[in-house]
């Protein structure tokens, strides 16, 4: 529904040379939108890999991807202007799962209020990067209708006032639109988790040939460089296959085989 494939495509076509069709008739928009006003089923995580296995019901593929994202304090995210994407991998013939995601500061999100007739609502709404960037309009006591596909300022603007109006406290809400077509920079975003993903599946397992061998976590305990006693730095890097469960240690990226002797507990006890 929002163009999300222009992101996914190009990597996976270029790094594993996978064609991407998508399934226009899902109405992904049924498990939970930006503007709060379809209630999430499930954790994030769940919710993405059910969104790929939805593709299952009606194309004929072995794989399918999703994208959830989550930004600013709407999903509760603990960042006040920061947010979180998904992007799950499912390929139901090898039995893989698999779920990359980005952190990222790299955000547009706003949310502020205003009462009806405010002057400031044109200069936010520019400032937020409107039109290019999209905006949601709703009424502060009443979220459950969020104004959406608002074209001009002056739509914005009458939108804002009609919705403080009608509000108990007064003010009407204005924020920014996350849906992929209508945030270039969230689609930069995806574009970077998509190439994340790709590289990730390129990499097969040594043993079972599965796709997405990879980090799957490390072990703590690299050595005091003093008295050689374990520490809570990381020892070293552990890459795993969700298909038959082989795993290989390597060594820390940095380089490093001992640790400061600051993080000792044994040499510098706190
Ligand atoms: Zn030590
Ligand atoms: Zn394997």
């Amino acid at each position: 529904m929002h163009a999300k494939e222009l992101a996914v495509a190009p990597p996976f076509r270029r790094v594993l040379g996978a064609e991407i069709v998508i399934r226009p008739d899902i109405d992904t928009d049924a498990l939970g939108t930006f503007s709060g006003d379809v209630p999430r089923p499930d954790a994030l995580v769940e919710t993405c890999v059910l969104k790929a296995e939805l593709a299952f019901q009606s194309l004929d593929v072995d794989c399918a991807i999703a994208n959830e994202g989550s930004y600013g304090p709407i999903d509760a995210v603990p960042l006040t202007s920061g947010g979180v994407e998904i992007m799950a991998f499912v390929d139901r013939r090898r039995g893989i799962r698999m779920v990359e995601t980005l952190p990222t500061h790299r955000t547009s999100w706003r949310l502020l209020r205003f009462k009806a007739g405010d002057p400031n609502v044109r200069i936010v709404a520019k400032a937020m990067g409107f039109p290019r960037y999209g905006v949601f309009v709703v009424c502060s006591s009443d979220w459950s209708r969020p104004i959406k596909d608002l074209t001009t300022l002056d739509d914005v603007v009458s939108a804002m006032d009609q919705e403080a109006r009608r509000s108990e406290d007064g003010f009407a809400v204005l924020f920014s639109d996350m849906r992929a077509h209508r945030n270039p920079l969230r689609m930069r975003v995806l574009r970077a988790l998509a190439w994340k993903l790709a590289k990730r599946l390129e990499r097969l397992c040594p043993k079972c040939d599965a796709p997405g061998f990879g980090s799957i976590g490390n072990r703590r305990g690299l050595p005091c460089e003093d008295c050689g006693a374990p520490t809570h730095w990381v020892h070293f890097e552990i890459d795993g296959c969700s298909v038959c469960g082989h795993a290989e240690t390597r060594p820390r990226k940095d380089g490093r085989t001992t640790a400061k002797k600051l993080s000792c507990s044994s040499c510098s006890p706190k």
